[in-house]
């Protein structure tokens, strides 16, 4: 199974994905942390990104596509993955779409994370990371606005976009999550398109 997870930053993108990857059993691809391991390791990959992502702005699509595309080489994807933070942009929406579909293995679901600024400003100001500065913060939403929200609509045309409330315990959310894509599967088995 192949999913991709959308969802302003702070969200708990990171939180549900990762869960619900151990849940099925498929690897989770996060492409912040991908890009993160290259900047620890000096990688000519990591030097590159650094600069973007410290202003709190995407790191060009060639970038990410290149050390996405690398990871999905990795013979653990063969049973699938689970998208976190990628694809940012229509362009590399378009490139997953070319590469996965080469390879016959397509998307089969896109979780959207729901969750208002407020909550998201909230959660953010508690999580200490680098580049969770609040001047940072406000770049990364305005990137996630203007950018990634065309997403949801290149998905939803699609038939593959499924929202998800993203506000309240965790257990709530990984509960609603699960609930949708089982709710998903069956309303795709019995419409007999599979
Ligand atoms: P994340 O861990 O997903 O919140 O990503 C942290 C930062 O990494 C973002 O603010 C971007 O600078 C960069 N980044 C991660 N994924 C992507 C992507 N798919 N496209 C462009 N930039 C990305």
């Amino acid at each position: 199974m192949r999913i991709v997870f959308l969802g302003p930053p702070g969200a708990g993108k990171g939180t549900q994905a990762q869960r619900l990857a151990r849940h099925l059993g498929i690897p989770h691809l996060s492409s912040g942390e991908m890009l993160r391991r290259a900047i620890h390791e000096h990688t000519p990959v990591g030097l590159l990104a650094e600069e973007f992502m410290v202003a709190g702005q995407l790191v060009p699509d060639a970038v990410v596509v290149q050390v996405v595309g690398e990871r999905l080489e990795q013979p653990d994807c063969k049973v699938g993955c689970l998208f976190d933070g990628f694809p940012r942009t229509i362009n590399q929406a378009r490139s997953l779409d070319e590469y996965l579909e080469r390879a016959g293995t397509p998307i089969d679901v896109v979780i959207e994370l729901q969750v208002p600024d407020a909550e998201i400003l909230r959660r953010l100001a508690g999580r200490g990371r680098d580049d969770d500065r609040p001047e940072v913060i406000s770049e990364r939403l305005k990137a996630y606005r203007e950018v990634t929200v065309p997403l949801t609509n290149y998905y939803a045309k699609r038939g593959l976009l499924c929202p998800i409330l993203g506000e309240g315990s965790q257990d709530g959310v990984f509960a609603r999550i699960q609930q949708a894509l089982g709710t998903d599967r069956q309303a795709r088995a019995g419409s007999g398109s599979t």
